[in-house]
C-alpha cells in the first residue's frame, strides 16, 4: 500500500463504557479521571450526548473532547403505534444492522423491551426471531443505546421504567455484553436504575446461569421454561438436548435469590402441544420447591409458525391447574400485536440475510 498521510485517530466511541473504563479512557487522553461522573450524568440522566454542550465541564475539555469521543445511538427508522398504546421502534445500528425495541405502557409499570443480539441463534419452534438465525451480538453500547433513546422518545427520564431483556435475541449466549449494559444502566451517576427493575429472560444457557449466580449487580430472573418434560421442551427449545429440564430446575434451585424475589417460568401455551392438564400437573410437580412464579404466555400466532393458540376455555383450565397446586400464576396479556410487536414477532427484514431469514421472509411474504 502506498504511504498515506495518517488520517485523524477516529473518536472513541463511550456508549459502552462503564465508568471505570471511562475514566481509564479520559485519564489516557491526558484528562482528569473524576470527569467520568460529570460525563455519566448528562448522557444517562439528561439525555444529553453532545459532548460540547456539557456545560460544567471547562470550555477546553469541552472541545477536545468533541474531537476525541462519540457517543454512538441507534437510529429510529421506523415507529409504530398499537391500538393498546404499545410502540415498536425499528433501529439502525452504526453498521446498517437492525433491531427493534418495544415500549409497553401500563403494565401496570412503563416498560421498555430491548434486543440483545441482532436476530438469535436459539431457534425456537415458535418464535420468528429465531427463524432469522444469529446475524450478531449487539455491544453494550447499542443495549444500552435502546435505553437511550427509548427513554428520550417517549419522555420516560423522570418516570421509573423497568427493562426487560426479551427482545431479539438470547441475553446469555451474548452475556458479557449484556451485563456490561445492565451495570452501566444501574450506575449511579448515571441511569441509576435498580437492578430489581430489569428482568433477564433466558432459555436456560447452564455456563452462563451459573456464571450469573455469582454477579455482584444482578437482574431479576426468567426462565423459558415451556414445556415439563425434556421430550416436549426439546421439540420446541432445542438447546434443551444441551440443557434438560432437569439440569435447569437444578440450577435455578441453586440460584442465590434475595428475600421475597422469585424466579418466573415463562411458559408459551401452544394448543394440543404443551396445554393439556396432564402437563399444568407435571409443570407444578417440576416446579415443587423452586421459589417461582409462572407467567402463561398464549401463544402469538404468525404466518409462518406452524402452532396454534389455545382457547381462552384451555388456557383457564391450565392456569386453574397451576394455581390449585399451590402455584403464583399470571397469563401475560398479548400487547402490540397489530404492530407485530409482540412476543415472538420481532423480525427485522432489508438487511443481509442468512439462510433462516430468508425463509422467514418467504413465509413471511414481506
Ligand atoms: N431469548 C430469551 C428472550 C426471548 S423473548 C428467552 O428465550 O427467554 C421473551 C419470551 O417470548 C420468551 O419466553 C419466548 O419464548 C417468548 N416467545 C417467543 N415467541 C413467542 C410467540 N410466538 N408467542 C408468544 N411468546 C413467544
Amino acid at each position: 500500500m502506498e504511504d498515506t498521510v495518517p488520517s485523524e485517530p477516529r473518536a472513541l466511541d463511550i456508549g459502552g463504557l462503564e465508568r471505570p473504563a471511562l475514566e481509564e479512557a479520559l485519564a489516557e487522553r491526558g484528562h482528569e479521571r473524576f470527569r467520568a461522573r460529570q460525563i455519566f450524568r448528562w448522557v444517562y440522566r439528561h439525555g444529553v450526548t453532545d459532548l460540547d454542550a456539557m456545560s460544567d465541564l471547562p470550555r477546553g475539555l469541552r472541545t477536545a473532547l468533541a474531537s476525541e469521543l462519540t457517543i454512538a445511538t441507534p437510529v429510529v427508522v421506523a415507529r409504530d403505534r398499537s391500538t393498546d398504546g404499545t410502540e415498536k421502534f425499528l433501529l439502525r445500528l452504526t453498521d446498517g444492522r437492525q433491531i427493534e425495541s418495544v415500549f409497553i405502557p401500563d403494565t401496570p409499570a412503563m416498560t421498555v423491551c430491548i434486543s440483545t443480539q441482532v436476530g438469535c441463534a436459539m431457534a425456537c419452534a415458535f418464535c420468528l426471531t429465531g427463524k432469522m438465525g444469529l446475524v450478531r451480538n449487539l455491544t453494550g453500547g447499542e443495549i444500552v443505546g435502546q435505553v437511550r433513546l427509548l427513554a428520550d422518545a417517549l419522555a420516560l427520564r423522570d418516570t421509573p421504567f423497568n427493562i426487560v431483556l426479551m427482545g431479539m435475541g438470547e441475553p446469555l449466549h451474548n452475556y458479557d455484553e449484556t451485563m456490561k449494559a445492565i451495570r452501566i444502566l444501574a450506575d449511579e451517576h448515571g441511569f441509576a436504575l435498580p437492578p430489581r427493575r430489569i428482568t433477564l429472560s433466558t432459555v436456560g444457557l447452564l455456563p452462563a446461569l451459573e456464571r450469573l449466580a455469582h454477579e455482584p449487580v444482578m437482574p431479576n430472573l426468567a426462565i423459558s421454561l415451556h414445556a415439563p418434560t425434556d421430550l416436549q421442551r426439546g421439540r420446541l427449545v432445542p438447546i434443551n438436548r444441551k440443557y434438560g429440564v432437569t439440569d435447569v430446575i437444578e440450577a435455578c434451585k441453586r440460584f442465590p435469590l434475595k428475600r421475597r424475589s422469585r424466579i418466573t417460568f415463562e411458559y408459551v401455551l401452544l394448543a394440543g402441544v404443551n396445554d393439556s392438564p396432564a402437563d399444568a400437573r407435571m409443570l407444578a410437580r417440576l416446579l415443587a420447591g423452586v421459589k417461582s412464579k409462572v407467567n402463561l404466555i398464549p401463544l402469538n400466532a404468525a404466518p409462518g409458525i406452524a402452532f396454534e393458540r389455545p382457547t381462552d376455555a384451555v388456557i383457564d383450565r391450565f392456569a386453574r391447574t397451576l394455581s390449585e397446586r399451590g402455584l403464583t400464576v399470571s397469563v401475560r396479556k398479548s400487547r402490540g400485536r397489530d404492530i407485530r410487536a409482540a412476543c415472538g414477532q420481532l423480525i427485522v427484514d432489508g438487511q443481509k440475510r442468512s439462510p433462516g431469514q430468508q425463509l422467514a421472509t418467504l413465509a413471511f411474504g414481506n
